[in-house]
């Protein structure tokens, strides 16, 4: 890897930090608009939602590795005191207020749109919707943990996990820029409950708060359900889920038309397929409309390391939607079905793993639910600076784990933020 042009070292996240205050009003605006429940605050709540900003930008990776970095002259200077102990960071952010996390991601959210820098793909809103597990343990677990029995022999253990569903943007790229993923909002799954449900209070407030951000969800099969399809057509939005052959009736439906009906030749990147496509299906009659059911057959050559040899893999796609032909053509749909998967190789894994998201800062309901929403908040304006700010010649061949590399040496270093770009 070729080495950084000299004024370029060191100094990213400080661009960063200038950027967020210059585009977004990061202190002024998403900051100061969080508050905790504390009743005589000694630590300003600021210092906090900055500090976390910073663990998640430069991937720190734990609380105590932040605590390790307190006395950097980066800290003192962008909160003008040293960062305080890992202890009081997870007890203050157990205490912190999910709503104004989420009105900062919404302000992001607004300036973005506004500098048209979430363009829909085609005429469409693009939005997928899918679970995520943070952790799972036998020993330590709080009031919000899920728990499940695990047999192994003649042992039962009871394991304890929390699970979140969460909802991205997928919009298409700004012209000459690569696209921003948008990370919109998560909910947590409630004891009880399942992933659906909290998929459907997840929607209903990212509804309310995003009217118009997208028109079709993307889904995985678990959310081929009546409940899902109709609350999203009963609020104008379409929906596209991966079919299994759980869904029963709508599936032999499916089975017997492929049957009696050939196939159409298509092309998805360089694959060569065979699509069916059935719009007005009435095998499903508990979703309110007619439904239509996509298969995609795909064959592609690969050549096997092993011996040089090419190699002919096939895989088949079967999709359920609401979306409309002619308008959404099959060849359409079938990238959308595949979208949802691209985001989940790429996206899902790198924001959410990646990104240290996953990790049980503190181990309570609420302070998860934070570290989540403040690891959206530094996720999208990294993406946002990534995407529109980085020149194209300084971004690639660069991976995000290097310039978050570049931002803990910067700490380290003690590099001064700035408010200014
Ligand atoms: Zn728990």
């Amino acid at each position: 890897m070729e080495t950084l042009p000299q004024q370029e070292r060191l100094t990213t996240l400080r661009r960063l930090i200038a950027y967020a205050e210059k585009i977004f009003q990061f202190s002024d605006t998403i900051v100061a608009g969080v508050v905790d429940r504390r009743r005589k605050p000694r630590i300003p709540t600021a210092r906090i939602v900055q500090s976390v900003a910073v663990l998640f930008w430069a991937r720190l990776g734990s609380l105590n590795a932040l605590e390790l970095a307190a006395n950097s002259r980066f800290f003192q200077r962008w909160l003008g005191q040293p960062v305080c102990s890992a202890d009081s960071l997870g007890r203050v952010t157990a205490l912190l207020d999910a709503a104004g996390l989420r009105s900062g991601i919404h302000t992001i959210y607004q300036r973005l749109k506004r500098n048209k820098a979430l363009p829909d793909q085609a005429g469409l809103g693009i939005a997928v919707l899918d679970g995520h597990e943070s952790h799972a343990s036998y020993r330590r677990h709080c009031s919000g943990c899920l728990q499940r029995t695990l047999r192994s022999g003649h042992t039962e253990r009871t394991q304890y996990y929390h699970r979140q569903v969460t909802l991205m943007l997928l919009p298409a790229a700004r012209p000459g820029c690569v696209p921003v993923r948008f990370l919109l909002d998560h909910e947590p799954q409630r004891v009880g409950e399942d992933e659906v449900a909290t998929a459907l209070r997840l929607l209903q407030r990212v509804l309310a708060a995003y009217p118009r951000a997208f028109d079709v969800v993307l889904a995985d099969a678990l959310y081929a359900t009546a409940p899902f399809f109709n609350f999203l057509l009963a609020r104008g939005k379409h929906v596209l889920a991966v079919l299994k052959d759980d869904r029963r009736n709508l599936h032999q439906d499916a089975v017997a038309q492929f049957a009696a009906f050939p196939p159409v030749e298509g092309c998805f990147r360089s694959r060569k397929c065979l699509w069916w496509d059935f719009p007005g299906l009435l095998s499903w009659p508990q979703v309110k409309v007619p439904v239509r059911v996509i298969r995609s057959q795909e064959t592609r050559t690969v050549r096997r390391q092993l011996d040089g040899q090419d190699e002919t893999l096939t895989s088949d796609w079967l999709w359920v939607t609401t979306l409309p032909q002619p308008s959404v053509p099959t060849a359409r749909a079938v990238a959308l079905g595949h979208q949802r998967w691209d985001i989940e190789n790429q996206g899902f894994n790198e924001l959410v793993h990646g990104w240290h998201a996953d990790h049980i800062y503190k181990h309570d309901s609420n302070a998860i639910e934070c570290f989540l929403l403040l690891a959206f908040l530094a996720c999208n304006i990294f993406q946002a600076f990534f995407a529109l700010n980085l020149k194209p010649q300084i971004r690639s061949g660069r991976t995000r784990a290097f310039w978050s590399a570049l931002m803990t040496a910067e700490i380290l270093a003690g590099v001064p933020p700035s408010r200014s770009p």
